[in-house]
This record gives structure tokens, C-alpha cells and sequence, in this order.
């Protein structure tokens, strides 16, 4: 029998707030433990929490950017569960009415574009964390650190809508680039702030109805995510196949073996017992404030790829590596705005930019080559003052020094001579020093013609105007 697997994810996105959802407290990350908690996210008895207003604007820019309705009414519930690192016993989230729904997302695959639903988009809180074996001052044993208890998340829900593990990770990837974009998160995911939880099933291909999931929780990196559904499509599958039957149930992926295994049997939502938060009233967000908030939208990488085809005329390939973070495609958009040549920026900023700062370990927002800088050296190009090749060494220097491209042409004497009177002179004396080479070339060799290139350009020191040199190398070398 052959099966088709059906996955649904859902993803946590930690907010890039500085306080939490519902105290003042801090959200720095590795701060010593409990060092950033209050009587609020402590889970004191009395202590009343106040909704942060920028977790909702956050909220709402995910709705917008992902396509979903904003509810102008949401209702925060109290999802009940006992947990050591979570004082209250119970977790604020938001249940029947959450704050989007009914979103999608459009991924590529295999050449095409497939769309895959969000079912909702609901603002929670985090737990806080147990700190295993040897605490500072305590010894071996358990401590709980309650820093990130309160800390705001987002928690993204698709429809069982994806088929294969790769379209699980376009999906994941997708969405990881639109939160970092929005600045709602940081999306580092070894941090823990973008992580996934992977609903798996399989069914026989043809069948309309759907298998028994299991979800697997908490992967937090791509490669794990493509890993824990594959096999855990493949369990399935032959346990299916041995006569067995899936169970519902939470499983954990082990890196270390490639391997999901199973965790806790299944929980229903009613074994939560949710119900509304009485300490928060329903949120109630104005047509006004959404309208706002999308205006304040930046363009998304997907707008950005298709201009940067349509207007600019870039390939495929150089739209999708110029927009793979919103810094990138902001220096790119600024040497465009000053005037740089769209392709020559594109190759600029794919190539020695790119070499540059992963060599310095920088990231392109800490580029010491600013926009206005490198538009000026691919001027110099562009108007024949300096070679494609001199420029490099201008770039290194620009790089180093912090010096505009046209001080280090001067200062450097480093003008590219495309003078004929000039190069026909050094023409002269190389041909005149390599006869033997001359009558070859003559002879019909042509292949030295690459060799008296070589030559002008080393004895012109690399500032002979190499489409000069080549015109005029010929007709000498013709006689
Ligand atoms: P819970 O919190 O109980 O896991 P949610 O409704 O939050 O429930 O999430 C369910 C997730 O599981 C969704 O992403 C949904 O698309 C996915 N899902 C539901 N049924 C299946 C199925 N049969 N196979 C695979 N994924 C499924
Ligand atoms: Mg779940
Ligand atoms: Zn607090």
C-alpha cells in the first residue's frame, strides 16, 4: 500500500518586546535567574496583569503579513496545567477567539506555488525553566528560573495543508523570514525564539480522510524539523504496514539519533479546562489601529523579489539572495536610491560586500563600506575611471581605511589609462622584447595573444584599460 503524509504545523514565535506581556519586567535573554521577575510573572496571589500593547501590535502585523483576519473582539483564557515552572498552574493564552484567523501563506515547490492555511494566530505566555543538574551555589539537583515566564509568544497554527517534509521547511522557512522581516522577533532559533511543533500523519494515497497524528515537539532548527517528519513518516508507514495502528500521542525528537520517541499520551483541548482570564477584560482592537499598523508594514520579501525582477531586471537567483534579510535588500535599495547601476550593485553586494563581511564576521547593517561609498566606486566603473579589477583593491582600501573611492584613486595614482598613445607605447616595447612569441601569434597560434594581454596589463601595472589593450594588442599583432 502506498501512503500520503499529511503535516500541520505550529509554530512558537517569541516577541521581540522589551517587557513582558503582562508585567514591566525585562525580556533580556541570559540574564541571571530570576533576576527579571515580579509579583505578576512570580504568579503571587493578587497580583493583576496588565496586557502589553505592543505584543497586540506585534500580533497584528503577523496577522497582516500572513493574510489572516484581525478579530476586532479576542478573548485571553486560562489553558490549566501543572508545571514546576509555571508558579500560576495554569498558562495565559487565548482559545475560542483568537486574535487572527483564517490566513495563508503561499510556498514554492517543484517549480510551482502551493498555498497552505493558517488556521489562527493566538498571543500567549511563556513558562519559565528548570535549570537541570549543578545550579550555581545549590549543587546537583533542579532549580527553577523564572525569567522567561510571561514573556510574550505568538503561537502560528497551519492547516494540515503541507504533504512532504520540504514543503514542512518552505513553509517554516517562509515564515521564519516574515517575522524577522516584521522586526517582531529574532527568530534565533537555537534561542528558542522561533520553534515548531510537527502534527504528522499518513494516509493511503487516494484516501480523503485522514490518519491518527502524532505531534513532536519543540524542534528548533530547520534541518531537525525535515529530520523528526521524515521519520516519523516512515514509522508510521510501517507500522501501518506490520498490521499496527498510530497512536495519538506527543513525541520528542532526539538530535543526537535522528529518532522521535514517545513522550506523553495525547492531551484533549477539555483537559486544560479552559476558560476566559477574569483578570483580563476581552480586547477590542479598532478598524483604525489595523489600518495603522498596515501602513507601517514593511515590504515583504516576496513584494521585493517580484520588483526587483519587474523594475530592476534582475535574474531569479540574484532577487532571492538580495532579499534573504530585510538589511540586505535595504543597502541594496540605497546604492540604488544614489544612483548605482541595479546589476553591478547586485553583483557588488552579492559578491565582494558579501566575501568581505563574512570574513570579518560582520552583518551588512555593520558594513564599514556605506551604501553612498560603494555607489561611488561602481561610478568610477561605470564612467571607465578605474578597471572592474582595481576596484577590488580600491574596495579593500575603502574597507580598511574608511576613505571615499575617489581620495584612494588619487592618492593611489590608481586611474585606469585608456590613453592609445600611452598603451601603444608599452605595446611596442613588449612586442619588441618577445619576437619569438610575435611570430607565433603571425604563424597562427593565437593562443598567445593571452600572453601579451598578461604583459600590458602587469607592465601597466593593472590600470591599462583592458578593452583598449585588446584592440589595439590585435591590429599590432596583425601587423
Ligand atoms: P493541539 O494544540 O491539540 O495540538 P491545534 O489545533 O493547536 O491542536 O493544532 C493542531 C495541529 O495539527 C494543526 O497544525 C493542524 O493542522 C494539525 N493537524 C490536525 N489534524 C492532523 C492530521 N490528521 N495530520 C496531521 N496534522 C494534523
Ligand atoms: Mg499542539
Ligand atoms: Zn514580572
Amino acid at each position: 500500500m502506498n501512503y500520503q503524509a499529511v503535516i500541520g504545523l505550529e509554530v512558537h514565535v517569541q516577541l521581540k518586546t522589551d517587557t513582558k506581556i503582562f508585567c514591566g519586567c525585562s525580556t533580556r535573554f541570559g540574564a541571571s535567574p530570576n533576576s527579571q521577575t515580579c509579583p505578576v510573572c512570580l504568579g503571587m496571589p493578587g497580583a493583576l496583569p496588565v496586557l502589553n500593547r505592543k505584543v497586540v501590535e506585534f500580533a497584528i502585523r503577523a496577522g497582516l503579513a500572513t493574510n489572516c483576519r484581525i478579530a476586532p473582539r479576542s478573548v485571553f483564557a486560562r489553558k490549566n496545567y501543572f508545571y514546576p515552572d509555571l508558579p500560576k498552574g495554569y498558562q495565559i493564552s487565548q482559545f475560542e477567539l483568537p486574535i487572527c484567523q483564517n490566513g495563508h501563506l503561499d510556498i514554492e515547490v517543484d517549480g510551482g506555488v502551493k498555498r497552505i492555511g493558517i488556521t489562527r494566530i493566538h498571543m500567549e505566555e511563556d513558562a519559565g525553566k528548570l535549570v537541570h543538574s549543578d545550579v550555581p551555589g545549590l549543587g546537583s539537583g533542579s532549580g527553577v528560573d523564572l525569567n522567561r515566564a510571561c514573556t510574550p509568544l505568538l503561537e502560528i497554527v497551519s492547516e494540515p495543508d503541507l504533504r512532504s517534509a520540504d514543503e514542512a521547511v518552505a513553509y517554516l522557512r517562509k515564515l521564519h523570514q516574515i517575522v524577522v522581516y516584521l522586526g517582531i522577533s529574532d527568530g534565533n532559533m537555537e534561542e528558542g525564539s522561533f520553534r515548531c511543533d510537527a502534527n504528522v500523519s499518513v494516509m493511503p494515497v487516494g484516501s480523503t480522510t485522514f490518519g491518527t497524528r502524532t505531534e513532536t515537539k519543540n524542534v528548533n532548527s530547520f534541518r531537525f524539523v525535515k529530520q523528526a517528519i521524515e521519520y516519523e513518516i516512515e514509522r508510521q508507514i510501517e507500522l501501518l504496514g506490520e498490521g499496527g495502528k498510530v497512536v495519538q500521542e506527543t513525541r520528542l525528537f532526539d538530535p543526537n539519533s535522528g529518532e522521535t520517541r514517545s513522550m506523553r499520551g495525547k492531551e484533549e483541548a477539555h483537559d486544560y479546562r479552559y476558560f476566559p482570564d477574569p483578570d483580563l477584560v476581552p480586547l477590542v482592537i479598532s478598524n483604525d489601529w489595523v489600518a495603522d499598523v498596515a501602513l507601517s508594514l514593511p515590504e515583504l520579501p516576496e513584494a521585493r523579489r517580484s520588483r526587483y525582477r519587474s523594475e530592476l531586471g534582475l535574474s531569479d537567483y540574484d532577487a532571492e539572495v538580495l532579499t534573504a534579510t530585510r538589511e540586505m535588500a535595504e543597502y541594496f535599495e540605497a546604492c540604488i536610491a544614489l544612483g548605482a547601476p541595479a546589476k553591478g550593485a547586485a553583483n557588488w553586494v552579492m559578491g565582494e560586500v558579501t566575501r568581505a563581511l563574512n570574513e570579518a564576521g560582520k552583518g551588512i547593517a555593520e558594513c564599514p563600506v556605506a551604501p553612498a561609498r560603494l555607489t561611488a566606486l561602481l561610478q568610477l566603473i561605470e564612467k571607465g575611471t578605474i578597471s572592474g579589477k582595481i576596484a577590488k583593491t580600491v574596495f579593500d582600501e575603502m574597507w580598511t581605511s574608511g576613505k571615499a573611492p575617489e581620495a584612494i584613486v588619487e592618492e593611489k595614482g590608481l586611474v585606469q589609462v585608456s590613453d592609445t598613445g600611452e598603451i601603444e607605447r608599452i605595446i611596442d616595447g613588449i612586442m619588441a622584447a618577445n619576437m619569438g612569441q610575435v611570430e607565433e601569434f603571425r604563424g597562427g597560434k593565437e593562443k598567445v595573444f593571452g600572453f601579451f594581454v598578461g604583459q600590458v596589463m602587469r607592465a601597466s601595472r593593472g590600470k591599462a584599460n583592458p578593452a583598449v589593450v585588446n584592440e589595439l594588442l590585435l591590429k599590432k599583432l596583425k601587423g
